[in-house]
């Protein structure tokens, strides 16, 4: 049978998705390659058809041992032989499964990373492996969001098995330094990418508004729809949950500090629709095939745009208009700066995810197009989509050539050498110690905000920053430098548009 029947008897669908039918067909000439596709972008079909085409077996690399099961279940529901070896069994078990493995009584073996250890290598080298599939590949690369160590014995496990299979490794999260390591370790030539856009997600930006009175303001009109909210810390899915359940809305939780058995329990309740609505950390979501999610809203800014985009991928993926929300504050982004401090990584691993969570930071401020923004991002083209909440913004556009022109000069006056909070200091007119030490208040650009409040000024930085004209060096506290376009407009050669609220605008014309 050829993929496409086999796409039809096996799975019930007549067409393939993009990028399907490549990774299909890259593997079936033996080729190793990474597949990149979005989330519900049918990422598993592109090991499953191959392994009920080959003879031997496809061995399934699969890091959530509650999802590995229902895939499982999934499989043999549509009559595949297919079983997992993970923790959760015993060790007759386990004998048992590598039994059926060995006589080919099964066409997919998942396992879970953790187990790919010595204690299974012999094993694993009996077996007739013909595929390696590896799910959540980004999970292998220290540029990633989601590094896992256990993934690094993947190579081992591939040199040591007799069959030399082939390889074919899948996420949906990868910027391009990401591609290049994991082909890299996993010695993958080609690839298959289809674009990242969602075209039925809706992103929203929400920027310092009252997150509690938003969420509830929200479900009472959004209550019968399944949907996500998630938050950054255990105590905050705690409070929202205690919030949000007094006024009687039907929400679960999940979270890491939840014991085993509650944590299936709301999983459970979420998936088959007997509570519509999760509020979660991070923990929870990886590989969720919940088709009918109609909105994640994001309480408090994620600490990248791979997370952010992955999470939030989880709206919508059986193609149906959802939204996507970030309630931007600025306190949450310190969350995410004491979780990378509080990580002990190198140097060099620490600035790059000061990078990360600065382009995420960025999103919250920017008013270009937000899936164009995330599209770039990933390094893709993209035209405007029309339907997000910068699209959709109809707020005049202000020339504010002359403020920005103030906020360069200003950076150029003290030697770009400073962060945004002195160069707000030094615009507003402060009398701040510091100010004074470095004899600021005796430039010119000393002062020439002093009618507008700090917070006002750090916002108008951040908003340079998120429209490129400034650009934050990697640290903690990001340096800021002007970029070549910046460069444009302090010598009068370009003009910078910003769409303000009106209470702003008034105080913009006093100014004038
Ligand atoms: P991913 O792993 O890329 O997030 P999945 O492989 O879980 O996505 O697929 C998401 C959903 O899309 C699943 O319910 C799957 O059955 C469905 N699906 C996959 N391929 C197709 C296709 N060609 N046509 C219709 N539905 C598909």
């Amino acid at each position: 049978m050829r993929p496409q029947e086999i796409l039809k008897s096996s799975f019930g669908y007549d067409d393939f998705r993009p990028g399907q039918e490549r990774a299909i067909n890259a593997v079936l000439q033996r080729q190793n390659v990474l597949a990149i596709m979005p989330t519900g972008g049918g990422k598993s079909l592109c090991y499953q058809i191959p392994a009920l085409m080959q003879d031997g077996i496809t061995l399934v690399v699969s890091p959530l041992i509650s999802l590995m099961k229902d895939q499982v279940d999934a499989l043999n529901a549509n009559g595949i032989d297919a079983t997992f070896i993970n923790s959760s069994l015993d060790y007759t078990e386990i004998n048992e499964r590598f039994g059926q493995a060995r006589r080919r009584e099964v066409k997919l073996l998942y396992i879970s990373p953790e187990r790919l250890d010595s204690e299974y290598f012999d094993r694993l080298a009996e077996l007739p492996i013909d595929l390696i599939a590896i799910d959540e590949a980004h999970c292998i690369s220290q540029w990633g969001h989601d590094f896992r160590p256990s993934y690094l014995k993947i190579t081992d496990i591939i040199q040591h098995l007799p069959t030399n299979p082939t390889i074919i490794a899948l996420t949906a999260t990868a910027t391009p330094r990401v591609a290049e390591d994991i082909k890299d370790r996993l010695k993958i030539s080609s690839e298959v990418q289809t674009g990242f856009a969602r075209p039925n997600l809706s992103f929203k930006v929400v920027k310092d508004q009252d997150s509690d009175r938003f969420l509830v303001d929200y479900l009472k009109v959004n209550s019968e729809q399944s949907g996500i909210i998630y938050a950054s810390t255990v105590k905050e899915v705690e409070r929202l949950y205690r919030l949000l359940s007094k006024k009687h809305f039907r929400v679960a939780m999940y979270h890491g500090q939840l014991n085993k058995e509650e944590r299936r329990q709301n999983q459970d309740d979420f998936l088959y629709d007997r509570v519509p609505v999760m509020i979660a950390t991070n923990a929870f979501g990886m590989g969720i095939d919940k088709s009918n999610v109609r909105f994640v809203i994001h309480d408090q800014i994620p600490g990248s745009i791979e997370s952010y985009y992955q999470e939030a991928g989880r709206a919508g993926r059986d193609g149906l208009p959802s939204e996507a929300i970030l309630l931007y504050k600025l306190r949450d982004v310190q969350i995410q700066h004491y979780y990378i401090e509080q990580s002990e990584r190198d140097e060099a691993s620490m600035a790059a995810e000061y990078q990360k969570l600065q382009a995420m930071s960025q999103y919250g401020n920017t008013q270009k197009c937000l899936q164009r923004y995330i599209l770039n991002y990933f390094n893709e083209d993209a035209e405007d989509c029309g339907q997000c909440s910068n699209c959709l913004d109809t707020r005049e556009s202000q020339d504010i050539t002359i403020e920005a022109q103030q906020v360069l000069s200003c950076i150029k006056r003290m030697n770009e050498r400073f962060g945004k909070e002195m160069i707000a200091l030094v615009l507003t007119g402060s009398k701040n110690q510091r100010v004074r030490q470095f004899r600021y208040d005796e430039l010119s650009t000393y002062g020439l905000m002093q009618r507008r409040t700090k917070k006002d000024v750090t916002e108008l930085i951040d908003f340079l920053v998120a429209s490129g004209y400034i650009a934050p060096d990697g640290g903690q506290f990001p340096i800021l430098k002007i970029t070549a376009t910046g460069l444009q407009v302090l010598l009068g050669k370009q003009r910078v548009f910003r769409k303000v609220a009106v209470k702003v605008d008034k105080a913009l014309s006093e100014n004038n």
